[in-house]
């Protein structure tokens, strides 16, 4: 047998390209810092904007995290990773992304000096997730239990989420908005935002004339005159299928030879959507909604019963009447039966403004739905609005929920922040390291909020941590002094959950970053790199991380 040469064994086709150990690691950790520095200046009521441009032209102008990021055209895979655990934290608690993101990134800075210095990431991984059990507990530590009756600190919830959105002139208005709402559609202890609130956004009026209906809004118009403007003891249909003549087109499958059979296939016709009236009729149905089109025939027809009908309603808005009024969406009048109805005590349609007509279902039995309708004379500032809107219904909400609130401002990240180095105190020389890059990383958020605002970072959290030394732990960053001040005091509180939440995500993106240590070019089709190109520069859409 020939002896062995010493030539490499190569396990990838010629011309791949992959990177490993510290290689790839370096660069996976400037990607995802790279999404970190995209959004750091966002954060805070200070925050700066970001302008999204996108192909076609349309800008949005926005500081909240979860927008920019849903946004930007992101193609490195590390990145998207990043993107994808900042989804995470606003599926879970609707605020707080920026945070994440941030504390990601300030995990990912430390872990690269740590490996720089000869950590292994494994070291650093299992350290970081060791710490963030700590973290938790210490933020529990200093949580304050409250009413859900107490609308005063529900309000303040509401409120500091949607500090720096750019609608403070609103915010008392906005607020009490949004604790009616997310009272409203409290059952059995949840608060299903993105289920039970609906939004509808109108051009006319002003901001200050945006109002929240329990129920649902449609912009639709009634279909026809004669039909009647309300009916109280609503039975609703959400049907599925049109009720229009088919249109014939050349291709049609009728052969007419005289002007007499055409008028009597119409009538045929007619027949069948008269009979398609009638089943409805007949199960005492005295509201429909479709999702397609009603013909003039049917239209007149569904007057002659009394019978208020809007057109082309939204596929959204379908599932949600069927989820407020109770009712199925149906396919075939002829099929369905009284259970399949939706009920509401009344159905109106109802002036908007000048010239704005919208129907409202009101009264609904089905399940807890409201709509906020948003006024507002541009589409940026509408935007805007729901985008605040939400943020601090899903606040709210979480407060309704687990009934557990914080201070903000940075006050809960100072001390975690301290806690934590104290911690780190009673470990030997190597198990400290992971707990004080954690700490560092946690800080990010108050440093970040400070130099948003224009403070000096380093003297604002020398303050600070100096407060919270002296057992000052709802103290934050004063916006206004640039100095700490009692956050609790000011009503600058969210919710416990949005924080712990926060930490959850950053750690977990940091980990899965830190766990890659080798990119190669994977074989599908379509995720290889062209030639030349490095395996960084591919797309593929990541997988979602694993919750810790
Ligand atoms: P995120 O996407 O993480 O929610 P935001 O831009 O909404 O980011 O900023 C949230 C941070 O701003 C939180 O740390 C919060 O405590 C802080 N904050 C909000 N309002 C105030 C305020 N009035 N004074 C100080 N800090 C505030
Ligand atoms: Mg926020």
């Amino acid at each position: 047998m020939a002896g062995l040469t010493n030539a490499p064994i190569l396990i990838l086709k010629e011309g791949h390209k992959r990177e490993t150990g510290k290689d790839a690691q370096r660069k996976n950790i400037m990607a995802a810092k790279a999404v970190a520095e995209a959004v750091k200046t966002t954060l805070g009521p200070k925050g700066m904007d970001k302008m999204l441009v996108d192909g076609t032209g349309d800008v949005v102008i926005t500081n909240d995290g979860a927008t920019i990021l849903r946004e930007m055209d992101i193609e490195h895979p590390v990145a998207k990773m990043i993107v994808e655990v900042s989804r995470a934290q606003e599926d879970e608690v609707g605020d707080g992304t920026t945070t994440a993101v941030v504390i990601a990134g300030g995990l990912l800075e430390n872990a690269e000096e740590l490996i720089n210095i000869g950590v292994h990431p494994t070291v650093i991984v299992q350290g970081y997730k060791a710490v963030q059990k700590k973290a938790y507990e210490f933020l529990e530590e200093m949580a304050v239990t409250v009413s859900t009756e107490d609308r005063d600190i529900l309000k303040k919830i509401a409120e500091t989420a949607m500090t720096g959105k750019g609608i403070e002139v609103f915010k008392d208005k906005l607020a009490e908005i949004c604790v009616d709402a997310a009272s409203a559609i409290e059952e059995d202890g949840k608060v299903d935002v993105e289920e039970r609130v609906n939004f509808v956004k109108i051009g006319s009026g002003s901001v200050k004339d945006t109002e929240l209906e329990q129920g649902v809004v449609l912009d639709k118009e009634r279909l026809n005159p004669d039909m009647p403007k309300k009916v109280e003891g609503a039975r609703i249909v959400l049907l599925d299928s049109t009720l229009e003549l088919k249109k014939l087109s050349t291709d049609a499958k009728v052969t007419i030879s005289s002007p007499e059979s055409l008028s009597s296939f119409r009538e045929g016709e007619d027949e069948v959507l008269k009979e398609k009236v009638d089943a409805m009729a007949k199960v005492g149905a005295n509201v429909v909604f479709c999702k397609q089109g009603i013909g003039a025939y049917a239209s007149r027809y569904l007057a002659n019963f009394g019978i208020i009908a809007a057109r082309r309603v939204s596929d959204e808005d379908m599932k949600f009447l069927a989820l407020a009024t109770g009712g199925k969406i149906v396919t075939d009048p002829l099929e369905m039966s009284e259970e399949d109805l939706g009920s509401a005590e009344l159905v109106r349609e109802k002036k908007i403004g000048k010239e704005k007509k919208m129907i409202f279902v009101e009264g609904c039995h089905g399940a807890k739905a409201v709509t906020v309708v948003i006024h507002g004379s541009s589409e940026q500032l509408r935007d805007n609005i729901e985008r605040a809107l939400e943020d601090a219904l899903w606040s709210v909400g979480t407060v309704l929920e687990s009934k557990k609130i914080v201070p903000g401002g940075g006050a809960p990240e100072i001390e975690v922040a301290e806690k934590l180095r104290q911690y780190a105190s009673t470990m030997s020389g190597r198990d400290q390291l992971a707990v004080k890059a954690f700490a560092d990383a946690v800080e990010e958020i108050p440093l970040n909020l400070a130099e948003n605002a224009g403070f000096d970072s380093i003297d604002v959290l020398v303050n600070l941590r100096s407060s919270h030394g002296a057992g000052k732990k709802s103290y934050g960053l004063d916006m206004n002094t640039g100095k700490p001040a009692d956050m609790m005091a000011q009503g600058v509180v969210e919710p416990l959950r949005v924080k712990t939440q926060a930490i959850k995500s950053g750690t977990a993106a940091a980990t899965l970053v830190l766990r890659v240590d080798d990119v190669i070019a994977a074989k599908v089709e379509g995720l290889r790199p062209k030639p030349g190109q490095s395996p960084h520069d591919y797309t593929r859409r990541p997988m979602m991380p694993p919750m810790m």
